[in-house]
């Protein structure tokens, strides 16, 4: 058995030298070199015909040799190109300064390339290629190949092999060291087979098998660690909610069956509520998962048992939609809503206050205005943040401080880093609905130049206004004034009543309208009496019309990409297929970046997650930035469900234990000291 505390330097094949630059990267023991773990695959696997190839793309061909030619068009430097077909076609492989492959090939041989295409009218070219003879075990082409985080001057090349170098030694396998228990648990494989297979795997799907269980247990190791250093998760006490068959009778009345993830998170959030434990949950669900239904059953829930609810939307549109709906629903029911908005005249808001303080109402629903010093409950149980990216902190707090610890729910599409960092801190328990309701279709999202405007007016909003839909145009973003935003919606509307759309109804909605007049806008426009909605941000988040399913952004590179993302989740939620159109009008790579994103996904998720990257790494979330230990593979965008069940295990694997004394977690605490012996200084584990 090999010891993996060996210093690199005296491991076989590596030496002083190699060792010096390994230590740069950081890299001192033979552990911390079969954990420096590949940053990307780049699947080599998939071989094409060179008629299949596109510009820009890595690809592997199967081809064979033409001709060589080498040419220096100037002095210092000389080009090798290698004229190469196979039955579709021909292409050339383009060397730079790299004489010597004249010599390695000759025409009529069969090679395997893999490199990058550049495509041009009728040419291709492949440049930066790895090129190899045909034989039975290709090394650098038809696989899946590592790419590792380099820099100091070592290249890919030369730690694919120092690291299979390593692992090829018969005498080195790594010790296990999860419980048994946890690796049957969770169907892990070993740390041993993961290992290798995340440097060489041998298929994709092993290469899948390894991920998961590196995944698990930096997430585990992780939470151990933070849950230990916190002297134990705190089970605060909360109101234990008894179950009240009536909430059946509610979901039956509801026009639709819950999806199976509405119906995971509805009962994780029960069996918080009707525990002692206080509840602190999130409910992370994509724009139009149904999140709002998930949450009317947790306030009736509350109801049942006798207590008031309150559920805070940031914007006034979006209170008021979640007002009638749940009116709506849980009025034949005999619960009692009522809504506390900005807007209200004086005598209705004190009318309000007072049947809220004399438990009048079962359930409040509002903006801001529901944390205001003079809102107070008679027996609030339940506080609910919908759209909680948009509060801070001290708000959602304030509004949990008028009630006796009443549970807390928030609901977001797009979570923000701090609320990762709840999460991964165990303050708060997380509920994921990734299931669209049924019926559903994608929203296909295209981005324009602005040159092409006029086409996107003309063509698609007649398009579905014919076809009886209806559609959104959001006015550009001026984040310094409310007012001006609303003088360019006000133009807009001019502009296309005048130019394009003269027989269509144009409706208009901004920021700086009266409640009232927003309101009888949004009651048109949902009655189908307005085919065009004008409208600023203030439709970003909530507002529900399945009827409506195009969407233009205007000069849409003024938007953060999680805006962005909410606003289009105004369409596509009904049956019929929705677009969004984002016209920009900046030339700029960051801005072709950013409108890619949002043409290739429609996941919330991964729009944050770039969103982030995109920003820069001051501002990504990385634990480093936390003082914990990195996380290498693990990311808690991509990974969030693997997170959730390592939390669990952690809880019950302290729970049981402690301070982790028991012989079968001996192992992982090790691990854990070892993770954590840089960061937190003043762990105890004894
Ligand atoms: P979000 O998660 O963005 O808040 P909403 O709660 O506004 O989404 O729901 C979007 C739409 O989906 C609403 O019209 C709602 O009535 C509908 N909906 C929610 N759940 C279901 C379901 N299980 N089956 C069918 N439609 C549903
Ligand atoms: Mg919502």
């Amino acid at each position: 058995m090999i010891d993996l505390r060996k210093d690199v330097q005296y491991v076989k094949g590596i030496g002083p030298k190699r060792a010096e630059k390994l230590n740069k990267l950081g890299i001192f023991t033979l552990k911390d070199l079969v954990y420096y773990f590949p940053r990307q695959f780049e699947d080599r696997n998939n071989l094409k015909k060179i008629i299949q190839l596109e510009n820009e793309e890595k690809a592997t061909i199967k081809v064979i040799i033409v001709g060589i030619s080498t040419s220096s068009p100037r002095k210092g430097m000389n080009i090798t190109k290698v004229d190469v077909r196979d039955e579709t076609g021909y292409a050339k492989l383009v060397f730079f300064n790299q004489d010597y492959v004249k010599n390695t090939f000759r025409p009529g041989d069969t090679i395997l390339v893999f490199g990058k295409v550049k495509k041009e009218f009728k040419t291709i070219e492949i440049s930066s290629c790895e090129v190899e003879h045909l034989t039975n075990s290709p090394k650098n082409t038809c696989k899946v190949m590592p790419i590792y985080p380099l820099t100091y001057g070592v290249t890919n090349k030369e730690i694919i092999s120092i690291i299979k170098n390593v692992l090829s030694d018969k005498e080195l396998k790594i010790k296990e060291y999860l419980p048994q228990r946890i690796i049957e648990k969770y169907k892990l494989c070993s740390i041993d087979y993961a290992i290798r297979n995340i440097h060489s795997p041998s298929s994709k799907e092993a290469l899948k098998i390894a991920l998961y269980r590196i995944v698990f247990e930096e997430f585990l190791i992780l939470q151990l660690g933070l849950f230990i250093f916190k002297n134990g998760v705190d089970e605060a006490c909360g109101i234990k909610f008894e179950e009240n068959e009536k909430l059946e009778d509610i979901l039956n009345s509801l026009p639709f069956k819950l999806t199976g993830a509405q119906d995971r998170a509805l009962n994780e959030i029960t069996q918080d509520m009707n525990s002692d434990k206080l509840m602190n949950r999130l409910v992370q669900g994509d724009v139009g998962s149904g999140k709002t239904v998930v949450a009317l059953l947790a306030l009736a829930n509350c109801v049942l048992n006798g207590y008031q609810g309150a559920l805070m939307a940031p914007t006034e549109i979006l209170a008021e939609q979640h007002f009638i709906s749940l009116t709506e629903t849980l009025s034949e029911f005999g619960m009692k809503v009522e809504l506390l908005v900005g807007s209200l005249t004086k005598k209705q808001k004190e009318n309000v206050l007072e049947k809220v303080k004399n438990n009048e109402v079962d359930i409040l629903i509002g903006t801001h205005a529901l944390i205001e010093d003079k809102v107070e409950f008679s027996n609030l149980g339940l506080v609910i943040t919908d759209e909680q990216h948009r509060f801070g902190v001290r708000q959602r707090n304030k509004l949990s401080s008028k009630g006796f610890n009443p549970d807390i729910l928030v609901m977001t599409a797009t979570p923000i880093p701090r609320t990762l960092a709840l999460i991964l801190y165990g303050d708060l328990d997380i509920s994921i609905i990734d299931e669209l309701p049924p019926g559903r279709q994608p929203i296909e999202t295209i981005a324009v130049d602005k040159g092409k405007r006029d086409r996107a007016y003309n063509s698609l909003v007649r398009a579905e206004v014919e076809k009886g839909r209806q559609v959104y145009i959001v006015c550009p973003l001026v984040e310094e004034s409310e007012a001006i935003e609303a003088k360019a919606a006000v133009e807009l509307v001019e502009e296309l009543k005048l130019e394009y759309f003269s027989d269509l109804r144009v409706g208009l909605l901004h920021g700086k309208m009266k409640a009232s007049e927003k309101d009888s806008i949004m009651k048109s426009f949902k009655n189908k009496e307005i085919d065009i909605l004008v409208s600023t941000t203030v439709i970003e988040v909530g507002v529900n019309v399945p009827n409506a399913t195009l969407m233009i952004i205007e000069n849409a590179e003024r938007f953060g990409l999680a805006q962005l993302h909410q606003l289009r989740g105004r369409v596509g939620r009904g049956s019929h297929k929705s677009y969004c159109i984002l016209i920009y009008a900046s030339k700029s790579d960051v801005c072709k970046q950013r409108m890619s994103i949002m043409e290739e996904t429609n996941d919330g998720f991964k729009i944050s997650e770039k969103d982030l990257e995109i920003r820069g790494p001051g501002e990504f979330f990385g634990t480093r930035q936390h003082g914990l230990p990195e996380l290498k593979v693990a990311n808690i965008f991509k990974h969030m469900k693997i997170l959730k069940i390592a939390q669990q295990e952690a809880r019950y694997i302290l729970g049981n234990d402690h301070k982790l004394q028991n012989f079968e977690n001996k192992y992982i605490k090790n691990e854990i000291i070892d993770k954590f012996e840089h960061s937190l200084e003043e762990i105890s584990l004894n």
